[in-house]
């Protein structure tokens, strides 16, 4: 059964004045409201093509907050969304007519040296996660960009530079404190609530607000052999062949992604390179730098390469050098594959799509996954893609609306000819747009007990405006 969403401007029914004011007086954060002068500024999110309203903003400052919030959407009928870092494709932190929750002022990161864990507050960016775990020398596996948050990535799987060494993000879950659709708050962990604990390692947002992690650190760094070797497009074909090769072998500490774009103006480029379609090896290597120089040494042979940037670089630097390439406000629509293995013929799609890109910014980004991250059973916990060897992302991005069709039309295109060659599963934190359909969707073989305990802990389906688990009846 649905929950009814009611408006606040009055189209469905209204909601009552006072029910709005007793929430804020029992708030610590800020009700907004859309009359508010920085309602606008509050509905914003990373990607420029989301345009919703919600009824009620709740800024909140603690789980306190967070469980006065999801007691008012539940008395009152509300849709819901919570916002983490707003990096989501879809949209999925704002929702049109209902109340967000935005966790935005709850960045808190405390890190224990001894135990190796940090308490990360669920509005957490992975840069303030970066900055506190480094000063001990100490890291969690996460995601390429700062600016991404926790929640979202966290909950959805997580991956970036170090999970080939050190799993993905929700492997290093030790336990999460969460705001259940009862407004109840929750310690989930191996030992309490497991079941949830399981539901909540690759289920997303669907089963409450996370107000905080407990994660597992490992050491790393603070200087790791990182960095981009540029290739012209026109040799894309045997570099990648060569790569796919390479790669197969790697150790689990080293990790190289593969980039087909129009070249950044980066430093060790020459002039004249900066704009023109290339194919970018982007790699590292989590150990230390004499291991990773001679990690890296097979990639960087590869053919005659335009401009070579690996070197050492500081672990919090390497983790937010892709910033400047992403910042919000631009228009992003994309779609993912995952792949076990880079074919010919699924190479030649690639390259021959990359001699035709539909923007200056359009990326298509294949990430490489296995070692540590292959290594669990796919049921042991939500997160199902174990078996997923690279994870390609083609991503639009463009800034005016009037190029709107000719973006998405190309990123679809682009979805359909590499469709063939994909596995037919799709991360969650890629999917642009709900009711999206794969032949094994995003959740696998752990859809039918995730259904289960959304159906105990959420029969309403309060938390749905994610890519949906539907609970039974
Ligand atoms: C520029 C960019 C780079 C990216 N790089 C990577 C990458 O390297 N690796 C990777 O794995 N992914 C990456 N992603 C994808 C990213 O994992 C997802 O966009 C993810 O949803 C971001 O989380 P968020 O908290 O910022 O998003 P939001 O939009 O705030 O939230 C997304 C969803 O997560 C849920 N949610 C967020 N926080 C909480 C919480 N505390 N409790 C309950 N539910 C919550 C909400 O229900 C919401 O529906 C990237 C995305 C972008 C835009």
């Amino acid at each position: 059964m649905n929950m009814i969403l009611r408006r606040a401007d009055g189209a469905e029914k209204p909601l009552a004045p006072e029910a709005v004011d007793a929430l804020a007086e029992k708030m610590r954060g800020r009700l907004v409201r859309p009359e508010d002068a920085d309602y606008s500024e509050a509905c914003r999110i990373w990607n420029g093509m989301i345009a919703r309203r919600p009824a009620l903003i709740a800024e909140c400052t603690g789980a306190a907050d967070v469980m006065a919030a999801v007691r008012f959407a539940a008395s009152e009928g509300l849709l819901t969304s919570v916002r983490g870092g707003g990096h989501n494709i879809a949209g999925s932190a704002l929702c049109d007519g209902g109340l967000m929750i935005d966790l935005s002022r709850m960045r808190a990161v405390r890190v224990d040296p001894e135990a190796r864990t940090a308490r990360v507050q669920g509005g957490a960016l992975l840069g303030d996660i970066d900055h506190e775990t480094q000063a001990h020398g100490l890291a969690v596996p996460t995601g390429i960009n700062s600016t991404t948050g926790i929640g979202g990535l966290a909950l959805g799987g997580g991956y970036g530079w170090l999970s080939r060494a050190l799993g993905h993000t929700v492997d290093n879950i030790v336990a999460a404190d969460i705001v259940t659709a009862d407004g109840m708050l929750r310690r989930v962990s191996a030992d309490e609530n497991a079941d949830l604990f399981w539901a909540i390692r690759g289920g997303g947002g669907n089963f409450g607000v996370v107000t905080e992690f407990e994660f597992h650190l490992h050491e790393v760094g603070p200087i790791l052999m990182t960095g981009p070797v540029v290739h012209p497009l026109e040799e894309a074909t045997e570099v990648l062949r060569a790569y796919r090769d390479i790669a197969e072998e790697l150790p689990d500490d080293t990790t190289c992604w593969f980039i087909l774009r129009k070249a950044p103006p980066l430093p060790f480029l020459a002039p004249e390179d900066h704009g023109r379609p290339v194919l970018m090896l982007v790699m590292a290597h989590a150990g230390s730098l004499q291991d990773g120089e001679r990690a890296l040494a097979s990639l960087r042979s590869i053919g005659s390469p335009i401009g070579d940037g690996v070197s050492p670089h500081p672990y919090t630097g390497w983790q937010s050098a892709f910033d400047p390439l992403l910042p919000s406000g631009a228009r992003n629509y994309w779609k993912s594959h995952d792949f076990t293995t880079l074919s010919d013929a699924l190479i030649d799609v690639l390259v021959e799509a990359a001699g035709n890109l539909p923007s200056d910014e359009t990326e298509i980004a294949t990430a490489q996954l296995g070692g540590a991250a292959g290594r669990l059973p796919a049921d042991a916990m939500a997160y199902p893609h174990r078996a997923t060897r690279y994870v390609m992302n083609i991503h639009g991005r463009w800034q005016d609306r009037d190029r709107d069709e000719l973006c998405i039309g190309w990123v679809r295109t682009l979805f359909e000819n590499a469709a063939p060659m994909s596995e037919g599963s799709v991360y969650i934190n890629f999917v642009p747009e709900p009711g999206e359909k794969r032949s094994k969707g995003a959740f696998g073989a752990n859809e039918k007990r995730l259904r289960d305990i959304k159906t105990r802990v959420d029969p309403l389906n309060m938390f749905r405006a994610n890519v949906e688990i539907a609970p039974r009846g």
